[in-house]
C-alpha cells in the first residue's frame, strides 16, 4: 500500500476587528505593490535585453525576486512592516505566472489592479521555529481562533477542527467579506463512515446537455441556476448602462457581486453533494481527462465556465482516495463517443446526433451512455482490470495454432460481462 499525503484546503469566513482589518488591508496593498513593482522591473530588464541588447537573458525566479524585494524594502521602508512571508508568496505567484508564460501555457503576466478588484488575497506561509518550549509554528489553530504570524489572533465564525499540518493560510477579501483558506496536509484520513453498498463500476461521460451520464444509463443534471443567472445578467446589463464609478454604479456592482457569490456557493454545494454520492456508491470510477483549455477556446465556452468541471473532477478524485475508491482518468484522445461499445467499430462519420446506429453491428446507441460505457471499459483496461480472453483459434497446420484474443471487461460482481 502506497502512503499518500492529502493536501486539503478549508475556506472559513471571519470578521476582523478594526485594527486587524487595517493591518490586513495594509498587507494586501503591500503584497500587490511588490507584485506590480517586481513585474515592472522584470519587464524593464527584458526590454533592455530585447531592444538595446544590454545585459543578459534571464529568468524570473526566486533568486531574482528576492533581490528585488530586498531592494524595494530599502527604497520603501513601509514594506518592512508587512508580513515577509506574504510578500514572498506574492512574488512566488509572479514566478508561477512567468513560468506559465515561458512554457507558452499562458500569456505575459499582467499588472494587478489594486483599486477595483473584487477579490484580493495574501498568502502567509507557515514557518516553524525552535523555542525553549519546543518547535513552534507561525500559524496555529486553536478551537475557533487562528494565530497568524505577526497579525495575531483571528476569530472565525464557525468552530472547526483542523488535525493536519498547516502549510499556509491565504487571506481573501471577497466583495468586502474576509475569508481564510487554510491549506493543510493529512497523512491519513479516517473515513467518516464506512460504505457498505454493493460495489459499482461506472464510467462517467460529462456533457453540456446532460451534465453527467453514467454507464448504467443514469443521469445527474446540472445545478439549477436559472434564477440566479437571470439576476446576474440583469445586473450586468444595468451596470453597463450606468456611469462607471458613480454611486448607483457602485450599488449595482455590489448587488452583482452578491449574486455571483451566491452562484459560487450553490455550485460548490451541489458539487460536494454530487461527488460525495458518486464516491459513496461507486467502487470504481472512470472519467475522461478533459481538455478544458481547448474547450474554453471553442464556442461552448460559456457553459463550461459556468459548470467548472475541473473543480468537480478534483472533488471526485480526492474523495475517491479519501474513501478508498479507485478513480481513473483516461486519455483525452480516446474516441469514447465514436466507438461502438458493442462491436468496437469506430464511427468516424458520427455527427452531433444524440442517438446513432452502428453501421457495423446495427446496435442503436444513446450517444452519452455509449461514451460512458466506453470510458468504463477503457478505464478498466488501463488499470489492468480487463482480462484477455481467447475468442477463437485457427489451426495453421504443422501443429501451429493461431490464437485470437480480445480484451474483455471483467465485472467483479457478476462474473464475465
Ligand atoms: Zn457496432
Amino acid at each position: 500500500m502506497i502512503e499518500k499525503i492529502f493536501i486539503l484546503t478549508d475556506k472559513i469566513e471571519f470578521v476582523p476587528d478594526k485594527d486587524l482589518e487595517r493591518e490586513l488591508n495594509f498587507n494586501l496593498r503591500a503584497a500587490g505593490y511588490v507584485y506590480n513593482k517586481t513585474l515592472e522591473y522584470s519587464a524593464y530588464r527584458e526590454n533592455l535585453v530585447k531592444e538595446f541588447h544590454i545585459g543578459e537573458n534571464y529568468k524570473v525566479d526566486r533568486n531574482y525576486t528576492q533581490k528585488v524585494v530586498r531592494q524595494l524594502k530599502r527604497q520603501k521602508p513601509f514594506l518592512k512592516k508587512a508580513e515577509s512571508t506574504c510578500l514572498q508568496a506574492s512574488t512566488d505567484r509572479l514566478i508561477q505566472a512567468y513560468n506559465g508564460y515561458y512554457e507558452h501555457r499562458t500569456g505575459r503576466p499582467k499588472f494587478k489592479s489594486l483599486k477595483n478588484n473584487p477579490v484580493r488575497s495574501i498568502t502567509l506561509r507557515n514557518n516553524e521555529y525552535p523555542t525553549k518550549n519546543g518547535v513552534k509554528s507561525s500559524i496555529m489553530w486553536k478551537g475557533n481562533e487562528l494565530r497568524l504570524n505577526k497579525l495575531g489572533f483571528v476569530k472565525v465564525k464557525h468552530k472547526r477542527d483542523i488535525n493536519g499540518k498547516i502549510k499556509e493560510a491565504t487571506i481573501l477579501k471577497e466583495n468586502g467579506k474576509w475569508f481564510v483558506c487554510i491549506t493543510y496536509e493529512l497523512e491519513k484520513i479516517q473515513p467518516k463512515e464506512k460504505f457498505t453498498d454493493p460495489p459499482l463500476y461506472v464510467g462517467i461521460d460529462v456533457g453540456l446537455r446532460d451534465f453527467l451520464t453514467f454507464s448504467n444509463d443514469k443521469v445527474i443534471p446540472k445545478p439549477d441556476l436559472g434564477k440566479i443567472n437571470s439576476r446576474i445578467v440583469y445586473y450586468q446589463q444595468k451596470l453597463a448602462r450606468q456611469k462607471e464609478g458613480g454611486s448607483n454604479w457602485k450599488k449595482t456592482l455590489e448587488k452583482l457581486h452578491k449574486w455571483q457569490n451566491r452562484r459560487n456557493n450553490v455550485v460548490n454545494d451541489y458539487y460536494h453533494k454530487v461527488s460525495y454520492n458518486i464516491v459513496k456508491h461507486c467502487q470504481f470510477i472512470a472519467m475522461e481527462t478533459l481538455d478544458i483549455r481547448g474547450m474554453l477556446k471553442s464556442n461552448l465556452s460559456h457553459g463550461i465556465h459556468e459548470i467548472g468541471w475541473g473543480k468537480l473532477i478534483e472533488m471526485i478524485k480526492y474523495k475517491a482516495e479519501w474513501y478508498g475508491r479507485e478513480f481513473v482518468q483516461i486519455s483525452r484522445w480516446f474516441p469514447s463517443s465514436k466507438k461502438c461499445n458493442f462491436c468496437g467499430h469506430i464511427n468516424h462519420d458520427l455527427g452531433p446526433e444524440r442517438e446513432w446506429e452502428c453501421p457495423h453491428c446495427h446496435t442503436v446507441h444513446k450517444r452519452d451512455v455509449n461514451a460512458a460505457k466506453n470510458i468504463l471499459d477503457e478505464g478498466l483496461r488501463a488499470t489492468g482490470s480487463m482480462v484477455l480472453c481467447l475468442v477463437d483459434f485457427i489451426p495453421m497446420g504443422q501443429g501451429k495454432i493461431l490464437y485470437k484474443y480480445q480484451w474483455k471487461c471483467f465485472d467483479k460482481t457478476q462474473g464475465m460481462a
